[in-house]
């Protein structure tokens, strides 16, 4: 089967032209990873069955806010698009009982949003998370408002009921006399489809833009990775980078601020693989004056990952690196694009929490679990007082101790395995291994027990 012929089989994957792994050093077959994407979907959407169980948030109940660690929003579930065909890899979104419908689904958005809306002293201005770095902002507060898979999917939230949402939010802040920085994520695709359609031309495209710009709205638009083998293959992201750049280019045209996500620490990469991938990416975005969101992989039930690991093949990134990787960007910030804005989301928390996590009850790593809860709390005092400098300076310090000198020898370690089989021979023999009918029994057994 033709490379065409094989990416017309499996959905709307587009393909970049030429994807080399992350070392760089080996060109990877846009068919290998059209195959590894098509192998992924199937083995995804199997283990996803498993998620598909929850109901929607009760209407008369209280609302359930977002984690308390991250800028104020209600948490409102919905269904991604990529839930049709299997959902990214890693992905803990999308938990709906599959038989609750469309309509459902966006009133109960309109409902937790209201609901959130109309206590905006508690929710919103008492909840604050941390400094915002809008310069072009006078006391910024954050509110985050985002369907699970993407704000701009009419699947999710149709135009009308987004147009609807942004009104009251913006009322609501100038009664209060305060000014939003609003986030919403996005998926690079649904930019693209309006772009093409017309839609930010048309009279209702032109009122969102028009809102968003008076909440100084930052989109977030998943991206991963700039190396399409991880993005499209590891990720299954569906994402070509000729969309991404689409998206974003139309969002700075009409004056919003673009961050993207950089996802590190997908199976089977090693440390150092997934932390100059990482890299590249942020370097990738800095040059596109798009801030990165820097995300590190913890473990969702019912997902490749977490099979992997049931079956002792799957390590979550050494702690030592998740903080490498900040300092790193940082650095990147500080030298390329001082004034570029960066996020990181909370590394232990949901939503959904996940079960298996980098920084907690580790017993495979060269870090201690103290160490492990003091970087851990160094992070998070990062992303509250965004204070570069002292960062750095604890990272010096770090870099000093004997577990950090373990660190550097597990490293090596990884290194000498890994330099016997390419990340793509790694990865063919991990969906080998995965896709045996015992494997996935197994683990779906197990997880029912559970
Ligand atoms: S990562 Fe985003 S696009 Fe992928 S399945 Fe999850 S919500 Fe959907």
């Amino acid at each position: 089967m033709s490379t065409e012929q094989l990416a017309s089989t499996t959905s709307s994957h587009t393909l970049d032209t030429k994807s080399y792994d992350v070392n760089h050093q080996q060109e990877i077959p846009a068919l290998d990873i059209v195959q590894i994407a098509k192998k992924t979907k199937e083995i995804t959407k199997i283990l996803r069955v498993n998620s598909l169980t929850e109901n929607l948030p009760n209407k008369n109940e209280p609302i359930e806010p977002l984690s308390e660690a991250e800028s104020p929003g209600p948490w409102a579930p919905s269904r991604c698009i990529n839930s049709k065909c299997g959902q990214c890899s890693v992905c803990g979104y999308t938990v709906l009982r599959p038989d609750i419908s469309k309509k459902e689904i966006v009133d109960s958005i309109m409902n937790q949003t209201d609901k959130f809306l109309n206590n905006f002293q508690k929710n919103v201005i008492d909840k604050q998370y941390g400094k915002i770095l809008r310069p072009d902002v006078d006391n910024p507060l954050g509110l985050t408002l985002s369907p699970t898979g993407s704000f701009f999917a009419e699947n999710e939230l149709p135009a009308e009921n987004r147009v609807q949402i942004l009104q009251k939010v913006l009322e609501t802040a100038q009664a209060y006399q305060v000014n939003l920085v609003l986030t919403v994520e996005a998926h690079a695709r649904d930019i693209v489809k309006k772009t093409q359609s017309g839609y930010f031309s048309s009279p209702l495209g032109k009122e969102e833009i028009n809102l968003l710009r008076a909440l100084h709205a930052q989109v977030l638009l998943g991206f991963e990775s700039q190396n399409d083998f991880v993005r499209n293959g590891l990720y299954n992201k569906n994402l070509s980078l000729k969309d991404f750049e689409t998206a974003s280019q139309e969002l700075q045209k009409q004056k919003l601020s673009v961050g993207a996500f950089v996802f590190s620490g997908l199976a089977l990469m090693t440390d150092l693989e997934a932390k100059n991938d990482a890299l590249k990416t942020i370097q990738y975005l800095l040059q596109k004056n798009i801030f990165p969101v820097l995300m590190f992989a913890n473990i969702q039930p019912n997902t490749i990952t977490d099979v992997l690991r049931k079956n002792g093949r799957y390590k979550m990134l050494e702690p030592f690196t998740v903080i490498d990787t900040i300092g790193d960007m940082l650095n990147l910030i500080t030298t390329h694009n001082p004034d570029s804005n960066w996020l990181i989301p909370d590394p232990v928390g949901g939503p959904p929490d996940p079960v298996f996590n980098i920084f907690l009850n580790r017993h495979d790593v060269a870090s201690s679990q103290e160490t492990n809860n003091y970087l851990r709390s160094l992070i998070y005092r990062l992303r509250h007082d965004r204070d570069i400098t002292s960062f750095q300076d604890e990272l010096v310090k770090i870099h000093q101790t004997s577990e950090y000198q373990n660190y550097l020898h597990t490293l090596q370690q990884q290194e000498k395995i890994s330099r016997h089989q390419s990340l793509l021979d790694r990865t063919k023999e991990m969906l080998k291994f995965v896709n045996q009918p015992k494997v996935i029994q197994a683990y779906l057994d197990s997880e029912q027990k559970s």
